[in-house]
């Protein structure tokens, strides 16, 4: 491409320097403006005709002319030929000998050149003679290498083919590139691409190389969204199987009548009971989590007061802490009228989430602090506690589907409430984090929401 665009501009500019180089000695008849200025008026002539001859000696001659000029009746006026004098009156048989005595080495032409004026449109009465010659050994071998025209146009043929070849060689490599980007593509769309077939990869930095590029990455999230559904749906069967398996057993054995005594049937009914209401709790988070993450609900987000809403949170949270023997404080910073669109149900899950977490990950008599703060148009909502905190290898995953941090272990839990969290911040178009330095050294999620 830098050829095709360089190239032309630079042969322009060396022709350019040939052309001005070849006429740097031809622009003009030596001594011409001092003729001019000192013309007798006999041999005046319009200067359009002396225009003619200059542009005759310099273009329509060889470079190496020798020229002179004669009025009509024979006075020398200019002349770069020894023999003849400039302002010497000659006749035509002087002239004539002139040309005889050096006609072996060189070979003359006479013009005669009519004076025209051209403001009138008519012809003058005095005219020009105009007798150039040329040394036959030049004229018999002309260096047609110098000419500057022959030069031109073989750089420009030169360039040309240059060009066409440049076009075919890009054509190719363009067409090859698309037809490459059209298969993977077409890879992709179909859903035939191996996923641990080897990223295309095209040379250079042009758009389709760019555009490969985005691909490779499309297909990567694609592979990695794909993995984790699939863990996604491993993990539910596993996580509802048990319970399933469970309810079956008891189902089961009260159908053979091996659990007869009243008390035991009884028992074995609670835990089916319990285990199915465990079922219906798990497929409603599914459906929640699935639902969450198609945006449909968004239609219906109102603007409610915040501050109301975290302090009635707030009321039921310690209450809760109460029983579990936790400490919980709430530090509401914000003003009173503040208004956000949310969904109070689904805020509500997010806070019961966090807070639930919060109990779980402390021991007894932990502390955990609700704090609202609003700046620059910003609200900042922070669950901190001082918990068993979450190892720096656990952090950047513990907001995926089914993740169950290294700490968690003996905790029970399906490891789905920050992936429903997540959903929830994202659909209302918020962002959370989660920190922590460390394993005993508690945690903090951050809320942030911009106004
Ligand atoms: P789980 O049911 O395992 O609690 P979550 O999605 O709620 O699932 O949490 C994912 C993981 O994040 C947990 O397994 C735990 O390792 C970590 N985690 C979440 N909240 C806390 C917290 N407050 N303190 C320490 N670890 C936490």
């Amino acid at each position: 491409m830098a050829g095709i665009i360089f190239l032309p501009i630079l042969v322009t500019m060396i022709i350019s320097l040939i052309l001005i180089e070849d006429n740097r000695n031809r622009d003009e008849i030596p001594g011409y403006d001092e003729v001019f200025k000192n013309a007798d008026a006999d041999y005046l002539v319009n200067p359009e005709t002396w225009g003619l001859v200059q542009w005759k000696l310099t273009y329509s001659k060889p470079k190496d002319v020798e020229y002179a000029v004669f009025t009509k009746d024979y006075k020398n006026i200019i002349s770069t030929i020894e023999l003849c004098q400039q302002g010497k009156q000659y006749n035509e048989i002087d002239i004539l000998t002139l040309i005889k005595t050096e006609a072996y080495f060189y070979a003359y032409q006479i013009e005669y050149i009519q004076d025209y004026d051209n403001e009138n449109k008519t012809l003058g009465e005095n005219g020009l003679w105009m007798v150039t010659r040329v040394l036959r050994k030049s004229f018999q071998h002309p260096k047609k290498i110098h000419n500057p025209f022959f030069i031109s146009a073989t750089i420009l043929t030169v360039l040309f083919a240059f060009c066409i070849v440049m076009v075919l060689v890009i054509t190719r490599s363009i067409t090859s590139s698309v037809t490459l980007l059209e298969q993977y593509t077409r890879k992709i769309a179909n859903g035939s691409l191996d996923p641990d077939e080897k990223p295309v990869r095209i040379k250079g930095s042009n758009e389709i190389a760019s555009l490969i590029t985005s691909l490779n990455t499309m297909k990567e999230k694609l592979d990695e969204n794909e993995k984790k559904r699939m863990r996604f749906i491993m993990g539910i069967s596993h996580d509802l199987r048990t319970p399933i398996a469970l309810i079956k057993g008891y189902a089961e054995a009260l159908n053979d009548g091996m659990i007869k005594d009243g008390e035991t049937k009884k028992n074995s009914l609670s835990i089916i009971i319990t285990k199915a209401d465990m079922l219906n709790d798990r497929i409603d988070e599914l459906i929640d989590f699935v639902k969450l993450n198609t945006h449909e609900w968004r239609q219906n987000l109102s603007n409610h007061k915040v501050k109301p809403f975290l302090e009635d949170f707030s009321k039921r949270f310690t209450l809760d802490c109460e029983l579990m023997h936790r400490n919980f404080t709430a530090d509401l910073n914000i003003p009173d009228d503040l208004e956000i669109a949310y969904d109070e149900k689904l805020f509500t899950r997010i806070l019961e989430n966090l807070t639930g977490n919060a109990c779980r990950y402390t021991q007894e008599n932990g502390n955990i602090r609700l704090k609202a703060c609003f700046q620059n148009e910003s609200l900042t909502v922070s669950l901190i506690d001082d918990g068993i905190g979450i190892k720096k290898e656990d952090l950047p995953y513990v907001f995926e589907p089914l993740y169950r941090g290294t700490n968690s272990r003996q905790e029970d839990g399906k490891g789905l409430g920050l992936s429903v969290v997540k959903s929830i911040v994202e659909s209302h178009g918020w962002q959370i984090n989660a920190a922590s330095e460390g394993q005993g050294q508690g945690s903090i999620f951050v809320l942030k929401i911009e106004l």
